[in-house]
């Protein structure tokens, strides 16, 4: 049963992330839900680096042969899920309010909400907490049983979405003296941008007009290369802050996503770590039913862990490599450009950010076969 506080068209709505790893599109479809997501979503065999008026190509094809991304936008994602969940005779109840975890070191956990004006009351054999950074999951669980490692930024990300096609058929990563860009995309009529911005700044601060002009200084960096530029359908600014807890399980609550870590943008790992977590999750508790095992469950958490500090380091890496942290600092800056030209230039350098930008395989670790999850 899925406790959700939000609308279903709010979920269905909201845009974050977009860029689908192998790997989870394989859990998508082998899960019946990649119907949608083999139509409409696009496949990108490579990604560019942008930097130094010269463009760079990190070709997927010949680094991590038969691996790609896939563009699908998240609430995409959501919207195929709650269907099939729907369809499947599932219960998800939004607008689930006031939810409150109960008991959750006895071996009968419950849950209590408001629906529809009504008090309800949830007994539970398992509680995963899925409801994200500012969800109540992980500050139920008692203080000093959870270790937080944690990194803030010196920066965050303006991200636009606009009704313009894409100027290109691949993302682009431009490193700049005037900060990062990133142009993206979401479908072959919608681009989606970001743009490096203070810490601090304030939406309001920028006008349509002077995103554009920053995202050309950015971006128009090679010679003949030109910016479409549309209309701005959505536009706000997310901090940049790396962060996890340790153990993501407490007794009969797990923590899954972003409810026990969060990544900067720049890796695109964010929801490919939640579904991760998830099939891990849903391994353990299927052997849990089905051949009454704890093991699986006993070692959720260092499961999840080892493929959640990979991308930590790969999300840390990516903005390191690709911001700018501190303008007076030019050492850091011929060692950032050292490093840029050292990947596009080494098979070794650019196979290691190619592996980690499609995402490891989830069998590699053990993490459960996705192929044989498609009945459950
Ligand atoms: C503005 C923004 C932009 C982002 N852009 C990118 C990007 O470009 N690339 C990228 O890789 N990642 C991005 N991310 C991160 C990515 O979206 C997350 O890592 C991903 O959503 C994690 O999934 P999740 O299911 O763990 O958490 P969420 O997607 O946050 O889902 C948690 C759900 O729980 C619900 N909930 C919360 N509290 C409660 C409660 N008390 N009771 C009931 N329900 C509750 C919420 O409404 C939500 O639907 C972005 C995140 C944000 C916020």
């Amino acid at each position: 049963m899925v406790l959700e506080n939000r609308t279903r068209e709010y979920v269905e709505k909201r845009v974050r992330a977009g860029v689908l790893e192998q790997g989870t599109v394989d859990v998508l479809k082998a899960s019946g839900v990649g119907e949608r997501l083999a139509r409409e979503g696009l496949v990108h065999h490579g990604i560019e680096l942008r930097f130094g008026g010269e463009s760079h190509r990190i070709g997927f094809e010949q680094l991590v042969p038969g691996r790609a991304i896939t563009v699908y936008g998240q609430q995409e994602v959501v919207k195929d899920l709650i269907a099939a969940r729907i369809a499947a005779g599932g219960t998800i109840v939004f607008e689930a309010a006031d939810v409150a975890l109960h008991a959750i070191d006895s071996a009968h956990p419950y849950l209590t909400f408001t629906h529809a004006g009504e008090a309800q009351r949830l007994d539970c054999d398992f509680i995963a907490g899925c409801d994200g950074y500012h969800g109540v999951s992980r500050a139920a669980i008692p203080s000093g049983v959870l270790a937080t490692f944690e990194r803030d930024y010196p920066f965050a990300w303006l991200g636009i979405l606009a009704a313009v096609a894409p100027s290109a058929h691949e993302l682009i990563y431009a490193q700049t003296e005037r900060g990062f860009a990133l142009h993206s995309m979401r479908s072959p009529e919608v681009s989606r941008f970001y743009l490096q911005v203070e810490a601090d700044d304030d939406i309001g601060n920028w006008s349509d007009a002077r995103i554009w002009e920053e995202l050309r200084l950015r971006l128009e960096t090679l010679p003949g290369w030109k910016l479409a530029t549309g209309p701005i359908i959505e536009k706000n600014i997310t901090p940049m802050r790396s962060f996890v807890v340790e153990p993501m399980q407490f007794e009969r609550l797990f923590l899954a996503g972003d409810a026990a870590h969060i990544v900067p943008p720049t890796g695109a790992k964010g929801l490919n770590l939640a579904v991760a977590d998830v099939c891990v999750l849903s391994e353990a508790l299927a052997v849990h039913y089905r051949e009454q095992r704890q093991d699986l469950l006993q070692s959720y958490s260092q499961r999840c862990l080892r493929r959640v500090w990979r991308a930590q380091h790969f999300s840390y890496w990516m903005t390191s490599l690709l911001h700018t942290f501190d303008r007076s600092d030019a050492y850091a800056q011929k060692l950032q450009r050292s490093y840029l030209e050292y990947v596009t230039s080494s098979r070794a350098a650019a196979t290691t950010l190619a592996e980690n930008y499609v995402g490891l395989p989830l069998s590699r670790e053990g993490e459960s076969n996705a192929t044989n999850r498609g009945h459950e």
